[in-house]
Parts: structure tokens; sequence; C-alpha cells
């Protein structure tokens, strides 16, 4: 499926708003699709799919109803399939950061890249929490981060041209820029603890004869200090014995030492919280705050079980509820997809 990705910064009116795009975000667009509910879904990742696609794309899942065995990605890419007929929209790359109502009691949501969608209700299915990077621990690091001198993600290539990069880490996301921006930056250092990586054999293979053109210096250590008054100038390396200290020349620093889960900004919703889960009904999966529900591993209520089959009941009953709120004059009706020629029309079978 191709996906329908919409510009930042912009204004948006919808039904509903899925916070998380990984699976159980996923089927809830589909469930709320069979009940005429049309859907935006916004990550903070650029891919759909969660943490089926970030942290165990190619381990196979086997106790999904039906499929006996299927990838974390495999189950992605079906899932996205599924909900294809109803065309919803993505925001991705972007934090849900505010969450409030307008004075037509509607709800809106602002991300950090400044876009805003109003909906008449509000699905939380943000799982463990947005993936945010983990951070070295090295003493000044805010600073340099503030002024814009240490990146966890690049958009524009531009700004490195002809600049010398320090990039930290040894995994696919290390090397991958590293390969990226050897040919356009002047000088790129990649620092690791060993000289091995777990990154692709291919992506290893690429920076090694970078390496021998001497686009990448290859440095084993690890940063211990960051120097520069208004920006970033020099970045201390230690070696892992702690025998020998050496200043390198840097413009910006890139650590990519993988990413970490954190609730983040829905913590702020005025939901209740039990232990950084957020409280639910067990009928609806609905919030303490009205036509606010949250479905999939971000809820709590008793005999909660954090399973993806868990999260895909939820999001069926979290939509007849939804349906009441948003179409309050119409009847629902019970159907099966088997059966109802109305719901096989709206996934487009003939
Ligand atoms: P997630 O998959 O966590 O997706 C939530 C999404 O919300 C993420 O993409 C995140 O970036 C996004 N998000 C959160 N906050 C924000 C925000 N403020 N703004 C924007 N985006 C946000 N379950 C099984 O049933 N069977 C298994 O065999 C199984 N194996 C597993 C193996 C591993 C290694 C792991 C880690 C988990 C496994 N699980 C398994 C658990 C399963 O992956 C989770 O239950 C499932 O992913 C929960 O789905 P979700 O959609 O609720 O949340």
């Amino acid at each position: 499926m191709k996906l329908k990705k919409l510009d930042q910064g912009k204004e948006y009116t919808t039904d509903a708003i899925v916070i998380g795009a990984g699976p159980i975000g996923l089927f809830a667009v589909f469930e709320l699709g069979l009940l005429d509910i049309k859907t935006h879904l916004v990550d903070i990742l650029d891919n759909p799919g969660g943490q089926c696609t970030e942290l165990y794309p190619e381990k196979p899942i086997y106790d999904i109803p039906g499929i006996p065995k299927i990838s974390g990605q495999g189950l992605t890419d079906e899932l996205l399939k599924q909900i294809a007929p109803f065309d919803p929209s993505f925001h991705l790359s972007q934090m849900a950061e505010s969450l409030f109502q307008n004075e037509n009691k509607e709800w809106v949501l602002e991300t950090n890249e400044k876009t805003k969608i109003t909906s008449k209700v509000v699905i939380i299915a943000a799982g463990g929490g947005s993936f945010v990077p983990k951070k070295p621990p090295i003493p000044n690091i805010e600073k340099y981060e503030q002024l814009g001198f240490v990146k966890y993600s690049l958009k524009k290539l531009d700004e490195y041209k002809n600049k010398n990069i320090l990039i930290t880490g040894g995994g696919d996301s290390a090397l991958d820029w590293t390969n990226i921006l050897a040919p356009i930056a002047n000088k790129v250092t990649l620092v690791h603890r060993r000289d091995e990586f777990r990154a692709a054999p291919d992506s290893v293979s690429k920076m090694h004869k970078f390496r021998d053109e001497g686009k990448v210096d290859l440095k084993i250590g690890q940063v211990k200090e960051l120097n520069g008054e208004n920006k970033l100038e020099e970045v201390q390396i230690e070696s892992i014995g702690g025998e020998n200290k050496y200043d390198i020349k840097t413009d910006y620093l890139m650590p990519f030492f993988g990413l970490t889960m954190k609730l983040g900004p829905i913590a702020n919703f005025g939901l209740n919280l039990e232990r950084n889960l957020i409280n639910v009904d067990s009928e609806k999966f609905e919030t303490n705050v009205k036509k606010i529900f949250a479905i999939g591993d971000i809820n709590f209520y008793p005999g909660k079980l954090k399973l993806i089959l868990s999260g895909f009941h939820e999001a069926a009953l979290m939509s007849q509820q939804a349906f009441k709120y948003i179409f309050p004059e119409k009847k629902l009706r019970f159907q099966y997809t088997t059966t109802s020629s109305s719901l096989q029309n709206k996934l487009g079978i003939k």
C-alpha cells in the first residue's frame, strides 16, 4: 500500500485521530473504517508498524489468530493491505505533542511539526510510548543539542555539505549515515567501541571502502567531552582502556545508539495514569476523558495482557462507542464481513 502522507505544518479535519501507527493503531483504522469513520494516524517514526517493525521486523510471531507464523514486518504489511480500502492519512516523523478542545468541543491535536488535526474522537494507540533516541552520557551534551550541533536524526543533507561530522555507534543507523554523508561532507569520523559492527555486512564493507579512499576516519574509543564556545568545535575521544585521549575538530556530533520508548507528551493530556499506562474501562476502552480512547499496550485495566490480539479486540469495541459519538443520529447495526454486502462494498469486494 502506498501511504497517503500529508504535508507537515498544515491544518486538517477528520472523524478520528489515531496516535500511534503500531499494529493496534493500524487495525483500529480497519474497525473504524467498517463503521464509515475516517482516520488520520500520527507517529513519531517514519514508518508504520510500531514495535513490530522497529524492534523485531524479521522475528516470527506465532500467536496471531489464524496466522500460524508471520514476521513483525510481515504483519505490518498485511495490516496495511487490510486497511488500504479506507485510505487513511499518515502524519509520520511527528510527535503528538498537545491535545485540547476547541470552542465546538472538538479535539485538536498539535504535533511538534505544527500540524493541527481537528477530530471528534481521539484514539491513543501509543504502545510503550514514543520511540526516542538513546542519548550518550556526555556531560554537557544538552548545551550543543540546544545549539543544534548534536543530531539524532537528519533531514536536509545540504546542511552537512563540506562539514566535519563525527558519528558514534556501530549499528545500521550509524553505518548508513556514515556512508550517506561520506561523499558530501568534508570528513566523517566514525567512533565505535570496537572494530566490529552490528550493522548489515554490506554497509560495513562500504564504510571500509570509504575509509580506504580517505573519506571516513574510523576511531576505536568513545566520546568523553564536547568543547566550543557558541558552537561545537572539538570532541574529545578516549580509548577504551582510558590510556589515550585525543581531540577531533568537528562541526556536528551524531550519536546513533538506538531508540528507547517514553510516554512523552501524552503524560500531559490530563488522563488518569497507572504506572505510565492509561486507565480505561474494559467495555469501550475509553479514558477518564470523554471521547478519548486508549487501546493496545498503552492502556491498563484489570486482566490486561500486552498482546497484539488483545489490542485488536480493544480496537473493535472502541470503534462501536466512537461511532455513537461521531454519528449520534445513526443506529449501529451489527454485521459480519462474511455476509454483509454493505461491509463488502466498503472493502471494495466485487
Ligand atoms: P506499538 O507497537 O508500541 O506502537 C505504538 C506506536 O506509537 C509507535 O510506533 C510509537 O512511535 C507511536 N507513538 C507513541 N507515542 C507517540 C506520540 N506521542 N506521538 C507520535 N507517535 C507516538 N506480541 C504478541 O502478541 N505476540 C508476540 O509474539 C510478540 N512478540 C514480541 C517480541 C518482542 C521482541 C517485543 C518487543 C514485543 C513483542 N510483542 C508480541 C508485543 C507486541 O509487539 C506489542 O503488544 C504491540 O506492538 C503493541 O502494539 P501497539 O500498536 O499498542 O504499540
